[in-house]
């Protein structure tokens, strides 16, 4: 029988790559569309996924929003990716990311309790969550949380939420403890996006520099259109569980800038500028994931190098910029 899916940020980076994904599944899926005054579904239109899936006005801060769509979509698995996602936002709208992201994950698993608790339920949680303390530099399942900012205590209130349903009303709830993960439609204000953006203005001579905060920060990057395959084969399982999505390898963000304009044919030194307002009131100054649980138990493991990664990113800006210009 065609099963149907329920996305919550549908219209972020995550939601467009897993959509096709399911699409491509031959599932049947709907997503829940936050209003805004201008239209948001850019990310769906690029992967061509919009039109071909169907969206139900709805907001994560609005439970009776979240009912109705449930009962409009009747689906087998509900896939909460919606958040205010941007830790720097998080520190100036932090009730704001505490209601969306933290209070709305809880507004879901009520709503599935309400209407339907047979349905699946996947929790976008994150690696923010451990806060990259110096005592635990390889995290997995059983590294103690520390979150460093009002985004991740809010995600560390879903997760925990998410647990929690299971353990008490036997909710099939999953989580994805997802390590940065980034494609050519992750949002501009991210760091890898910055860079890769940057590089594209750069080379084509209409950007002269590139502010930047802390570059000695360490992150574990992967591609969002590997991350997304994980998501889906929790969901497979027959018990829901918590796992670990990442790489297994950290690098810089200063690194990450060097492969950046190497490749094309630039020198980071020469461009990149060292901005206080890019600094943090806390850093998370190391993320490196151990994903073996998710090796053994889902068979998945990350496909695409950061090289491969950075480099797709900076081909699809310098054609976006070059487009710009024509
Ligand atoms: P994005 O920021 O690209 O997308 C966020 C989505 O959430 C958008 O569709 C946005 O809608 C929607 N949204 C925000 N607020 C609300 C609200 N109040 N009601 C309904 N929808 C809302 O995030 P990603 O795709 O990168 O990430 C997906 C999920 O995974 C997020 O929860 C994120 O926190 C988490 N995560 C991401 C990681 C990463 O590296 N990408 C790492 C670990 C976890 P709109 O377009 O209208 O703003
Ligand atoms: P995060 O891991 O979810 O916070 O993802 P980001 O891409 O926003 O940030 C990754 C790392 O890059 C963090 O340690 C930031 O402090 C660091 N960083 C350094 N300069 C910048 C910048 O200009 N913008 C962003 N977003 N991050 C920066």
């Amino acid at each position: 029988m065609l099963k149907k899916a329920l996305i919550t940020g549908i219209t972020g980076q995550d939601g467009a790559y897993l959509t096709k994904l399911l699409l491509e599944k031959g599932y049947k899926v709907y997503g829940l569309l936050a209003r805004r005054s201008t239209a948001t579904t850019w990310r769906l239109e690029a992967l061509d996924v919009f039109g071909k899936i169907e969206l139900i006005e709805g907001d994560l801060t609005d439970v009776t929003s979240i009912i109705r769509a449930i009962e409009i979509a009747q689906p087998d698995e509900f896939y909460n990716l919606g958040a205010q996602s941007f830790v720097g936002t998080s520190w100036k709208q932090p009730q704001l990311t505490a209601q969306s992201t933290g209070l709305g994950a809880l507004n879901c698993l009520e709503a599935i309790r309400i209407v339907d608790s047979k349905i699946k339920f996947y929790q976008a949680s994150t690696s923010e969550m451990f806060g990259g303390m110096p005592e635990y530099p390889l995290q997995s399942e059983t590294t103690p949380f520390h979150p460093r900012s009002p985004y991740g205590v809010s995600k560390l209130f879903a997760h925990w939420m998410t647990i929690n349903y299971r353990e008490s009303f036997d909710i099939f709830g999953c989580c994805g403890i997802l390590f940065n993960h980034e494609s050519p439609l992750r949002g501009i204000e991210f760091v890898t996006r910055k860079v890769t953006d940057a590089v594209a203005r750069i080379k084509l001579g209409v950007q002269k520099d590139l502010h930047l905060g802390n570059i000695d920060a360490k992150r574990d990057w992967g591609f969002a259109g590997d991350y997304v395959e994980a998501m889906y084969l929790m969901m497979q399982q027959n018990h829901p569980d918590t796992y670990v999505i990442a790489t297994g390898r950290t690098t810089t963000v200063r690194d990450m800038c060097k492969i950046a304009f190497k490749y094309v044919d630039l020198e980071y030194e020469n461009y990149v500028v060292i901005d206080p307002q890019f600094y943090r009131p806390a850093e998370v100054e190391l993320l490196l994931g151990n994903a073996d649980k998710a090796k053994e138990k889902l068979g998945w493991h990350a496909k695409t190098s950061l090289e491969q990664l950075i480099t797709m990113m900076v081909d699809e800006d310098l054609r976006r910029v070059a487009e710009e210009l024509r």
